[in-house]
């Protein structure tokens, strides 16, 4: 353990285990993906019947499911993951916007633009007045959920993070506001997560980058980044200081994507373990070009599609009730298909050079962003393709306005009973975002989707559907964020 003054050792030694260990352990999770190596049909076929009944597994099945390569069980394997979502997450997609609001850092991770070393990175952090704009910019576009981002340093420590993001929530735009900042950001002690809570976050994201001990000390040499087990604990503190919604991930590409899929279902667990909940979300991201490294070209370990699809495959399989983000880091093709192995959230209109949402920089600029993106169609073109899917776009918010969050939620979707609020609350926003942002062809697309969707909740639940419908027509009349 290094000694940085930020960390604060004893706010994770609580949760280390007996023998003083964090609960990641190297040796074991490959032992139990070597003890797998050749799973029968029928010990498969008998995992997904688990995963179908929407339990989580356990990873010694995790395991067994990275070693399938016939391509037959790969493809059952396929239809259980999108059985799966459907059952908890119907044909509903959410979309966000990420918003960057620093790139100044002090850490010097190996992959990252915004790293300290990194002297061609232009710095820059927003003013009160820019953030204003660039939620403007956003709100204007309709987006109602954004992901605010920021490098660790100083100078947007946390009085920084909590001015920005009351900023944001003070913005209107006519009809529309931002009614959820996420945040991702670099650890941070219980005092400090408490300050976040109160600002109304939705969830707090923090990222493991690669759960292999000796990788993560490569990658992250100096700063209050390499140290593993702040990061690895981030998550259990944000949950001790309130904040219930929290989200994990992994950058595929740094190490073997088997371990890392192995790591984040043990993070799962451990969450799961101390506070009786997994993660509100898990991301996966691939390593991308970034300007001043060439990690992302030399890397023994670079992810295949192939791979990839399998990897989200057994990411839906092995924890089925949770939330499943792909980013505008990936091109439009694989983002359609991760659509249907399990992927329940994504980006649209991405732009992440800092201050790129108002200005008139070239989103494209290496110097001012954190990596090169893969999609940068309009969130309207988006939710068009959505649309074309079948896919209703959602951007309800209600959850974690009236207390559905943490818990609550989590047994919510585990039951299948979140799906009808969820189902109701997507007509009425998208309808929202139908009337206000939608170009003709969108619209044209959503009303279809839209009349398909009003005609099941009447016959599937015919008992609420006068008061939907009554909610329904106000917001055709011109009013605004209703929920159930
Ligand atoms: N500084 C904070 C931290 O590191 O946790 C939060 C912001 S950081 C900009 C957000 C995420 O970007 C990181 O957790 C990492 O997974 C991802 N990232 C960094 N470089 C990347 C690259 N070259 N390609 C894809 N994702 C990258
Ligand atoms: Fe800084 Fe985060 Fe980039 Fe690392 S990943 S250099 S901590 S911004």
């Amino acid at each position: 353990m290094k000694n940085i003054s930020r960390i604060v050792p004893q706010e994770y030694s609580q949760y280390l285990n007996k023998n003083g260990n964090d609960f990641i352990n190297d040796t074991h999770i490959w032992e139990l993906i070597k003890k797998n190596k050749s799973p029968s049909k029928k010990r498969i076929r008998q995992i997904i019947a688990k995963a179908l009944k929407i339990k989580r597994l356990e990873p010694d099945e995790t395991a067994a499911l990275l070693n399938v390569t016939d391509k037959k069980l790969l493809l059952e394997m396929q239809k259980a993951a999108l059985a799966i979502k459907k059952k908890v997450y119907d044909n509903r997609i959410v979309t966000f916007a990420p918003l960057y609001l620093s790139n100044l850092c002090e850490n010097d991770c190996l992959y990252c633009a915004f790293r300290k070393s990194n002297k061609s990175e232009k710095r820059r952090k927003l003013s009160l007045k820019e953030t204003e704009n660039e939620a403007k910019a956003l709100v204007s576009s309709g987006h109602k959920r954004i992901i605010v981002v920021y490098g660790e340093h100083p100078s947007s420590g946390i009085d920084y993070m909590t001015d920005t993001i009351n900023t944001i929530y003070s913005v209107k735009v006519r009809h529309g506001e931002i009614r959820r900042v996420n945040v991702n950001a670099a650890p941070m002690t219980v005092k400090e997560l408490k300050q976040l809570k109160k600002t109304g976050i939705g969830t707090y994201q923090v990222f493991q980058e690669t759960y292999h001990h000796d990788t993560y000390s490569k990658m992250h040499p100096t700063g209050s980044k390499s140290d593993y087990r702040w990061r690895l604990y981030a998550l259990h503190r944000a949950q001790k200081a309130g904040i219930d919604d929290v989200a994990i991930g992994a950058l595929f590409g740094l190490y073997d994507w088997r371990f890392e899929v192995m790591g984040l279902l043990y993070h799962t667990i451990d969450l799961e373990k101390h506070f009786g909940i997994g993660p509100h979300t898990i991301s996966f991201p691939r390593l991308e070009p970034a300007s001043g490294t060439t990690l992302s070209k030399k890397s023994t370990y670079k992810v295949s599609d192939e791979d990839f699809k399998k990897l989200i495959t057994i990411i839906r399989i092995s924890v089925p009730y949770t939330g499943m983000i792909i980013t505008a880091r990936e091109k439009a093709k694989i983002r359609r298909e991760a659509l249907s192995l399990g992927v329940t959230q994504t980006d649209a209109s991405t732009k992440i050079g800092i201050g790129a949402y108002s200005d008139r920089y070239s989103e494209q600029e290496a110097e001012r962003q954190q990596f090169m993106l893969g999609d940068t169609r309009s969130l309207d073109e988006v939710i068009g393709e959505f649309a074309d899917m079948g896919y209703i776009t959602s951007f309800c918010t209600a959850g974690y306005r009236c207390g559905r969050t943490g818990k609550c939620i989590m047994n919510l979707l585990k039951k299948g009973e979140e799906k009808w609020f969820c189902k109701m609350n997507a007509v009425l926003t998208f309808r929202e975002w139908l009337d206000d942002y939608a170009s003709p062809e969108t619209k044209k697309k959503g009303e279809k989707i839209i009349k398909k969707e009003i005609d099941e909740i009447k016959k599937q639940k015919p008992k609420i559907f006068k008061k939907f419908m009554d909610d329904y027509t106000k917001i055709k009349n011109g009013e605004r964020d209703i929920y159930f």
